[in-house]
């Protein structure tokens, strides 16, 4: 469907930059995104897909908000403790940009329930806090041949690459996380500012990849330091014995 007058005046700033354009702008609206996670990564991604007018977002998560949540997870309000998050993000994305569909997820990505959850979009977000849901959804989307931006923030550290097949983020973090959740940010601790601005960028990577500009982004990970203030950008190596995109996949 073509933009409307509404539409034309809400994305005027986007469309005036000669990289994105109208044509930027209806791929954009043209897209599906699955954000995995409707934490405090997903608080900086969603309002800035919604601006964006991203078309569809599926908001997967099968948690309710706790106390300890609001201070990294801005799309949450103190009375709304107890509620469930993928239908609270969704309300607020809906509420933020009424030209964008939603779907709410009440659910946990697990290996049974990941492709069909996932299929069907042109890019996916993770944002998760554990390494074994994250190799899990990294797994479906190389299976799937959908586009991986896999964000994770932590103390004062946060990182963000784009995954497109090979190399994938099993290559990068390897086969001994699948089993668990120890990367918990519950027992390590995070800086609330610190997931919002990887989740920006993690957004800021996902329109660069739907409307098409910029050099390619995917298999270079960004590292941020929050101490330093200084981004890091790292190439990352394919992984030849890599059971989910080697050769023996
Ligand atoms: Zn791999």
């Amino acid at each position: 469907m073509a933009l409307s007058d509404d539409e034309l005046d809400r994305y005027a700033r986007h469309i005036v930059l000669p990289q994105v354009g109208g044509a930027g702008q209806q791929r954009l609206k043209d897209a599906s995104i699955a954000v995995v996670g409707a934490g405090g990564i997903s608080a900086g991604v969603l309002p800035a897909l919604a601006g964006a007018g991203v078309g569809h977002l599926t908001i997967i998560d099968d948690d309710r908000v706790e106390l300890s949540n609001l201070h990294r997870q801005p799309l949450y309000a103190t009375d709304q403790v107890g509620q469930r998050k993928a239908d609270l993000a969704a309300r607020f994305v809906g509420k933020r940009n009424p030209h964008v569909e939603t779907r709410a997820v009440v659910d946990r990505i697990e290996p049974d329930n990941a492709e069909a959850i996932l299929s069907g979009h042109d890019l996916i977000i993770d944002g998760t806090d554990n390494f074994a849901t994250r190799l899990v959804v990294s797994d479906a989307s190389v299976r799937l041949g959908v586009p991986l931006i896999s964000a994770a923030a932590q103390q004062f550290q946060g990182q963000v690459a784009l995954f497109r097949s090979k190399p994938c983020y099993r290559c990068f973090v390897g086969d001994a996380f699948d089993a668990d959740d120890c990367d918990s940010c519950a027992e390590l601790g995070v800086l609330g500012a610190l997931t919002g601005t990887v989740g920006n960028f993690a957004a800021l990577m996902a329109i660069r990849e739907i409307v098409g500009i910029g050099p390619d982004a995917a298999g270079t990970l960004h590292l941020l330091d929050g101490l330093s203030l200084s981004w890091r950008a790292l190439k990352i190596s394919s992984d030849p014995s890599c059971r989910t995109c080697g050769p023996s996949s």
